[in-house]
Parts: structure tokens; C-alpha cells; sequence
């Protein structure tokens, strides 16, 4: 069986992470597609499963030969979309996810239109300010650019098929999974 690409947007602190997992732990077949990233990392990251950790000749090199679905910088650090790895999953009939920044959403999109593209939307910018400071990850000058970042990247949310209000996580997580099992559907 042919799985099911998707791409899933929103804003830093919205609840991207916490919606695939609880979507994940219901839905066995919900895998994330995991990113490569040359940024360093960070205490309690895991290398192969919170990003590909790679230096940046590495990363180079796998950009020239074609290894990304699409690559960026952000802040100095190289971050992309293996193809490999989400074909294989594809093939395994899984529900593979991008969890993807606007900009290589938009880039995702346009390459793989049979995705189903999904932006998950805080149900106030006061409730995403307070995610983000409950979060207790970021200090004042981060928690200032991600709010920031956020208005910006709420503009491009009719861009994508589908919009989500991550209000109730469990309400979330349903509307998620039904849009993607209709979409399924009628593939
Ligand atoms: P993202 O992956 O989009 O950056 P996270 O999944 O890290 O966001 O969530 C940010 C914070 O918001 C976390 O502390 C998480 O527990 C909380 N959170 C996520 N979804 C909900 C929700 N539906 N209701 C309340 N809190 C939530």
C-alpha cells in the first residue's frame, strides 16, 4: 500500500511536536520524516532522531548529489528534507510527516502536490506566548524574535489546504487525523 505524504506547518511553540506524538502514539502509522541539520546539538537531542546530525561538507555534498527534497539556512545552520528516507517510508505505506518551516513547505508543496499540507494555528497570540514561555526553553530575546517570526508565519496559513486550531490537543489531533483519513480516502 502507498502511504501518505504530509506537510505540517506552524509556528514555533504552537504544538507541532506535541500533536505528532499524541497523533503518532493513536496512529502507529504517523512517522516523522526525520530532518538533517548542521546546527549543534543540544542537550537531550538524539542524533537520528531528532535531526540527521551532519557537518557541513557532509551536508554539502548530499545537497550536490541530490539527496534533499529542499534545503535552507537559518541562522548559519544548514537544515534539509531527505527524499530517500521519505520515499522509503512512503513505500512502507506510512503516514510520512514534514514538520516544515513555511518556506520549505511552500518549496515541499510545489514539488509534491500529492501531499496534504497542514498548518497548525495557536487559538490566540496570547496562548502562543504563553506556550512558548511554558515551554521554559527559550530566554527573553528568543521568546521576542519566535512571536516575531510567528506573525509572519501565520500570513502564509491560506497557503496550505488545510488550517488547525491546536486549542484542545485531543480535538487537534482528531481534525488532523480525519483530514488526512478523508484525504486517503479519495486518493
Ligand atoms: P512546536 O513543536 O510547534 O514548537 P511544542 O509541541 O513544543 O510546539 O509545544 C509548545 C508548548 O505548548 C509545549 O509546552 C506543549 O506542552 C504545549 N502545548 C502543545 N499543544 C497544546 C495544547 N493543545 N494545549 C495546551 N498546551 C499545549
Amino acid at each position: 500500500m502507498k502511504g501518505m505524504l504530509v506537510i505540517l506547518s506552524g509556528p514555533s511553540g504552537v504544538g507541532k511536536d506535541t500533536v505528532l506524538a499524541s497523533w503518532s502514539r493513536a496512529e502507529p502509522r504517523v512517522v516523522r520524516v526525520v530532518a538533517y541539520s548542521t546546527r549543534a546539538m543540544r542537550p537531550g537531542e538524539v542524533d537520528g532522531v531528532d535531526y540527521h546530525f551532519v557537518d557541513r561538507p557532509t551536508f554539502l555534498r548530499m545537497a550536490e548529489e541530490g539527496a534533499f527534497l529542499e534545503h535552507k539556512e537559518v541562522h548559519g545552520n544548514l537544515y534539509a528534507t531527505p527524499k530517500k528516507d521519505m520515499e522509503a517510508l512512503l513505500e512502507q505505506g506510512k503516514i510520512a510527516v514534514l514538520k516544515i518551516d513555511v518556506q520549505g513547505a511552500l518549496t515541499a508543496m510545489a514539488l509534491r502536490p500529492d501531499a496534504v499540507s497542514i498548518f497548525l494555528l495557536p487559538p490566540s497570540m496570547e496562548v502562543l506566548e504563553q506556550r512558548i514561555r511554558g515551554r521554559g526553553a527559550d530566554d527573553e530575546a528568543t521568546i521576542q524574535r519566535r512571536l516575531k517570526n510567528a506573525k509572519t508565519e501565520l500570513s502564509f496559513a491560506d497557503r496550505y489546504q488545510h488550517r488547525v486550531v491546536n486549542d484542545d490537543l485531543a480535538r487537534a489531533v482528531g481534525e488532523v487525523a480525519s483530514i488526512v483519513a478523508t484525504t486517503e480516502e479519495r486518493a
